[in-house]
């Protein structure tokens, strides 16, 4: 057995052994987790320092999971998006293909609660590797699930091969969390592997600084260093991430281990997350203490991804106004400055 498959195989999903560690009553968890499956890894578990911390929330059941019945288990429809199963066509030239229902963890606020963890862990993709065959619009592909990282080396080697003989197919894309929650299992092996199957895109799931170990930092490395562009998508969480000092230091931190960040998501109103939730009002606060106070490239999309699966749409904090011909703009400082808007006329 490789590290990262001991690490799999130590991971816990039994309350007891959070009773164990942290001396809490982790009775009211039995339920949760008869329905919404527990696994965290011990790397991850490592690193919760106190109850409620926000390690601690991202992957710890909480009974309000079981009360949340005001939201949808599947708000972005991505069921009646599903051409085929596994497959999830939203956009007309890009693809989400859902690989494993596994992931080194379940996070608590998953957007794929619903399935993620649940059933069956095998998807059988022949249909949708079909439909992308057959669908020539398609030319980005993003694998997703469930984690792809969970597969072994070789059915991952399989279904890269066979999506890059599809010559529709211009990019592959992966998301994955294994960088911050199993970071051993980014091995060479994996990286020698993953770069034969060029242009590849890594988004991974960075939620809190604390996530940004050594560890983390030499899987980032690796894979950087494969020639793989990383970017980052952080899920806005209460009591995890909406602070804007957190944030900051989160997206700086990634910089500096070479992920860009790429979008912040508002949480989808997914069934069993609720307590998680912000409001955006909050969200563009968090996005005011980013834009103009560090580097641009720390500034990511903050983005809500519409109910009913209509799209992503992009949200910045309320900074301009147009009088008549000439646009009132309030820097990062929280100067007005007039700009006048002309064109030569064409
Ligand atoms: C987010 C998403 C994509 C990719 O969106 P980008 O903005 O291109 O990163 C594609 N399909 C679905 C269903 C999505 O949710
Ligand atoms: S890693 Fe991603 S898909 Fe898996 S449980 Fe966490 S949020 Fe959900």
């Amino acid at each position: 057995m490789e590290a990262w498959q001991k690490q799999l195989a130590a991971a816990i999903t039994e309350p007891g052994e959070i009773a164990e560690r942290f001396g809490v009553d982790v009775e009211p968890l039995r339920g949760v987790v008869a329905r919404y499956p527990l696994r965290i890894t011990p790397h991850y578990f490592s690193l919760i320092e106190a109850p409620g911390d926000p390690i601690w929330r991202q992957c710890i059941p909480d009974p309000r999971e079981l009360h949340d019945d005001l939201q949808d288990p599947d708000p972005l429809n991505e069921e009646s998006l599903s051409p085929v199963p596994g497959l999830i066509h939203r956009y007309p030239d890009r693809v989400v293909l859902l690989v494993s229902n596994a992931c080194a963890m379940y996070c608590r606020f998953c957007m794929r609660k619903r399935q993620v963890g649940c059933g069956s862990q095998k998807i059988d993709l022949s249909a949708a590797l079909d439909y992308i065959a057959e669908t020539p619009a398609i030319r980005d592909v993003i694998l997703s699930g469930g984690d792809p990282f969970l597969l072994p080396d070789d059915e991952l080697a399989d279904l890269l091969a066979r999506l890059r003989s599809l010559s529709n197919v211009e990019m592959i894309r992966i998301g994955s969390r294994v960088p911050v929650t199993l970071p051993s299992r980014i091995t060479p092996r994996l990286c020698r592997l993953l770069k034969r199957f060029h242009p590849l895109y890594l988004n991974t799931h960075f939620n809190h600084p604390r996530e940004l170990t050594p560890q983390s930092t030499i899987a980032c490395r690796r894979l950087a260093d494969a020639g793989i562009p990383l970017g980052n998508q952080t899920v806005l969480l209460q009591g995890v991430n909406d602070e804007p000092g957190v944030m900051k230091k989160l997206m700086q931190g990634l910089l500096a281990m070479r992920v860009r960040p790429y979008y912040i998501h508002q949480l989808d109103l997914v069934r069993g997350t609720g307590h998680f939730r912000t409001s955006v009002r909050r969200g563009l606060e968090v996005m005011e203490g980013l834009r103009g106070h560090t580097s641009g490239l720390a500034t990511p999309y903050y983005v809500i991804d519409l109910p009913g699966g209509k799209g992503k749409v992009p949200l910045v904090p309320d900074n301009g106004e147009w009088r008549g011909n000439r646009l009132l703009l309030r820097n990062y400082q929280g100067e007005i400055i007039e700009y006048e808007d002309t064109d030569s006329g064409r």
